[in-house]
């Protein structure tokens, strides 16, 4: 039988924790994972027949919905002429014209197949471009899980409190410097001490992995400065960002051009694709055409590049503002209802993204974020889940909102809401 609970005790027979990624577990709210059958839209089902209204959308890549028709057709298609070649094919190409078309800090794109393998090949190359070893991330930022970036990782590493680091040596360790998010006082202290060896700063320019913490005034034009000051190359992780606030990056809201710019989730339309791109200069130095290597089986795999194309041709047509602004609706009632409820909650908000904060100061980084009642978000998702309400299984990441998403799904969430007992 595939019911959700005998598939779980199978799949921890067979998986580590049952999982194919940690958070998926569920561990931190006490429950097991849903195992879903089918999605559509904003809706989820699982295989025992249970609907769900979807706030975790595969954690940000389906912003169109689940199942879109032109993206669904644009595969089809792509699957019946095959799946792989392992050489170039048309649609790599198209895509890559419009994320260099939709982004200022793109001259060119490398497509790769996670936003983990973006974030570590853009670092390959900051640090073989400016021949620097050293990287600045900031705590709580998750840029996947290459060695370079598990220390004070959000996401997952958040979530379970462990270190992240078991496992990466201990010269890697020492190569990242970390800063909280927001400090610029810190990063000018890692300047002034190991400016000549910095290769590069990575940052979320609107951290989610913390749950959606904004970058304060200054915060991205200060970095963009200083990193240009002591020759450093600025790296804008937009894996979460691409695509989601406007047709583009954070990069085009802010004003803040980055060197080198990582992208994945929404580009790939639900499929398995990351890539990262930069000035021209920069990009000039990966193999072929430079020294830098870095390459991939299934990169630019004409199925994933389809749903990608597909995706970002759907979204030149969608309103941004208005899901922005209906998401904003949506968050603001739950704080308010939340409130109702006698537990003082903090909204962080921006586009079709916000984090529920269940605290009573704001939060603005790591710190901040980590003093926050997880318990209390812990038993909110516990029952939210139960009025068929699927957040996000973890205090630090956010709920995302798509453009299937429907009043009468907000109705349904906020009516849930109400039923909610602290
Ligand atoms: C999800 C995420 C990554 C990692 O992407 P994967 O496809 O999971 O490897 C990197 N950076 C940010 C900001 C992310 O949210």
């Amino acid at each position: 039988m595939s019911d959700s609970r005998t598939l779980f005790a199978k799949a921890q027979e067979f998986i580590p924790g049952g999982v194919n990624s940690p958070v998926r577990a569920c561990l931190s709210v006490g429950c097991d994972p849903l195992f879903i059958a089918k999605a559509q839209g904003a809706r989820m089902w699982t295989v025992d027949g249970q609907e769900f209204i979807d706030y975790v959308m595969s954690w940000g890549p389906m912003l169109l919905g689940h199942s879109h028709p032109e993206v669904l057709r644009a595969v089809h298609h792509a699957v019946d002429q095959g799946t792989s070649f392992g050489t170039p094919c048309p649609a790599e190409v198209e895509l890559a014209e419009m994320l260099v078309a939709a982004l200022p800090g793109l001259d060119m794109i490398r497509m790769v197949n996670s936003g983990t393998e973006a974030t570590m090949s853009a670092l390959r190359l900051a640090r073989g471009f400016t021949g620097r070893n050293k990287v600045i991330k900031f705590h709580g930022c998750y840029h996947g899980h290459a060695d370079a970036f598990m220390a004070s990782a959000g996401s997952g590493v958040a979530t379970l409190s462990i270190p992240g680091t078991p496992g990466v040596p201990q010269s890697v360790v020492d190569d990242t410097l970390l800063a909280p998010y927001n400090d610029l006082d810190a990063v000018e202290e890692l300047f002034a001490t190991h400016g000549q060896d910095i290769a590069a700063v990575i940052v979320e320019p609107i951290a989610g992995n913390m749950g959606v913490v904004l970058p304060q005034p200054g915060f991205l034009p200060t970095l963009r400065v200083l990193t240009q000051r002591h020759g450093a190359l600025l790296i804008f992780d937009e894996v979460i960002t691409g695509f989601r606030l406007a047709y583009g990056g954070a990069q085009n809201i802010f004003g803040i051009i980055p060197d080198l710019t990582c992208l994945g989730k929404i580009i790939g339309g639900g499929f398995p694709v990351g890539a990262y791109g930069g000035r021209r200069e920069i990009m000039s130095r990966i193999a072929p055409c430079g020294d830098i290597y870095q390459a991939g089986t299934l990169s630019g795999n004409p199925v994933a590049m389809a749903a990608g194309v597909a995706t970002l041709r759907a979204l030149q047509q969608c309103d941004y503002m208005n899901l922005t602004i209906k998401t904003k609706m949506l968050a603001s009632e739950l704080k308010d209802i939340l409130e109702e409820r006698g537990v003082q909650v903090q909204l962080n908000c921006m586009a079709s993204m916000f984090t529920l904060f269940f605290g009573p100061d704001p939060v603005t980084d790591f710190t901040t974020a980590s003093k926050t009642d997880g318990k209390a978000y812990a038993s909110f998702f516990r029952q939210m889940r139960e009025a068929g309400i699927a957040l996000a299984p973890s205090a630090f990441e956010c709920a995302f909102t798509s453009f299937a998403h429907t009043e009468e799904d907000f109705e349904k969430t906020l009516d849930a809401a109400r039923t909610v007992q602290f």
